[in-house]
């Protein structure tokens, strides 16, 4: 009888926490590396946060604590909803968790069978695919184009859904490309979805507060008030407020559903981080200005990123609306030989050998479910950028 569980045998170890801790070894053998790979921002936790944290510690909130949030986490989570996207969420119905990923976790545990189906569109964040898989059930992954902005058409949703799906998900402004939806593409979707009320969303606004250009975020339950009552909402602190280590997630989606995972959740973690959770609360209640100012330092390290590949034959890249990614295209490079001897077959060759030749390390688009693309995190200093495109032009032009 093997020791380890056949479930393991299902799922990868997370492609980017992989090639970040490549780079990472190269560092410590004394290589000159730019890593671009990782997905959180290079800010600090806010100080006010960070003194909530410290006077929560004092005030002894150092306990367990109720298993799916705080009384007075919920009451901001629930402000949050209904100041920034016009959606009323009781207490019972939000949950908080360790992460936004344990908020899919459970969600996707508590509902998933082996038979069900859950529609991503791809590119899609890595860990959609391997938790659905972990629960049991298939990803039926759909493509989306370089042409379309890397949006999920209503036709091609329409086109993947079948008696078997329970969910779609859904994530704007999108990792790995930055894409953001429109309200009237958002419309769009739930027209079809509207349609087939078999089909639940789990609307991933993680990178809600990260955008540009005036961009205007929205949310499926808010567009389609008729999704509500089959929509989790999913949004965290880790990415606007530079809180990707205190671990706190939270959702809004129907009772019966936040149930479910609340006993999951009481059999797992037991309950987030109750220091955090008091952080988190300070984060959602306290000053929001800094994310505008530093979302404008976001938005010039992508100007700079898109200007330096706009000037290299080969990649192509769309300008995203939100995140801190982007997502170039290597069409043009494809079977090229690299000045260090490697044959450029896919996207993954590109990354190792650009890795390996110059030391800026980047994520292949296989890893996101799409080829043959890259992904460059720009959440990085401008020099360091700068720099890193510099390696990439020179590496480029040297492909033969
Ligand atoms: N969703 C997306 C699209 C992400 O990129 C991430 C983190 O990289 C998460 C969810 C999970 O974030 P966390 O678990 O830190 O809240």
């Amino acid at each position: 009888m093997a020791f380890l569980s056949a479930t393991l045998e299902r799922i990868r170890p997370s492609p980017t926490v992989a090639i970040t801790q490549l780079a990472r070894d190269l560092k410590a053998q004394g290589r000159d590396v730019i890593g671009l790979a990782a997905g959180e921002p290079d800010f600090d936790t806010p100080a006010h946060i960070r003194e909530a944290a410290k006077a929560a510690i004092d005030a002894g909130h150092t306990r367990y604590t109720p298993v799916d949030g705080i009384p007075e986490l919920k009451a901001a989570v629930a402000a949050k909803f209904r100041r920034d996207n016009g959606l009323d969420y009781a207490p019972e119905e939000i949950s908080v968790a360790t992460g936004g990923k344990q908020v899919i976790y459970n969600a996707l545990m508590a509902t998933l069978e082996a038979g069900d189906e859950v529609i991503i569109p791809a590119p899609y964040w890595v860990s959609y695919p391997d938790i659905v898989r972990l629960a049991g059930a298939t990803p039926v992954i759909v493509e989306t184009r370089l042409e379309d902005g890397f949006r999920l058409r209503p036709e091609a949703l329409e086109a993947a859904i079948t008696p078997a799906t329970k969910w779609l998900i859904f994530n704007s402004p999108s990792n790995p490309t930055g894409a953001g939806y429109s309200r009237a593409q958002i419309a769009a979707l739930a027209e079809v979805l509207e349609r087939h009320t078999h089909v639940w969303v789990l609307s991933d606004d993680i990178y809600e507060h990260i955008r540009y250009d005036g961009f205007e975020f929205a949310t499926p339950a808010e567009v389609a008030p008729a999704l509500k009552e089959r929509t989790l909402t999913l949004n965290g602190v880790s990415k606007a407020y530079a809180m990707t280590g205190w671990r706190i997630g939270y959702c809004g989606a129907p009772k019966p559903l936040v149930d479910a995972m609340r006993k999951l959740q009481s059999q797992s973690t037991t309950n987030p981080c109750s220091i955090a959770q008091w952080a988190a609360v300070e984060a959602l209640n306290g000053p929001q200005d800094f994310i505008a100012t530093r979302n404008k330092a976001f938005r010039n390290r992508r100007d700079l990123v898109l200007a330096e590949l706009g000037r290299i034959e080969g990649i192509d890249c769309p300008r995203p609306e939100g995140a801190f990614y982007v997502f170039p295209s290597i069409a043009g490079l494809i079977g090229k030989r690299s000045r260090g001897g490697t044959e450029i077959t896919d996207d993954e060759t590109f990354a190792r050998a650009l890795l390996e030749e110059t030391g800026v390390a980047v994520v292949h688009g296989a890893a996101f479910g799409l080829s043959p693309f890259f992904r460059i995190s720009y959440a990085t200093s401008s020099a360091l950028l700068a720099e890193a495109c510099a390696r990439i032009a020179d590496f480029c032009a040297g492909l033969r």
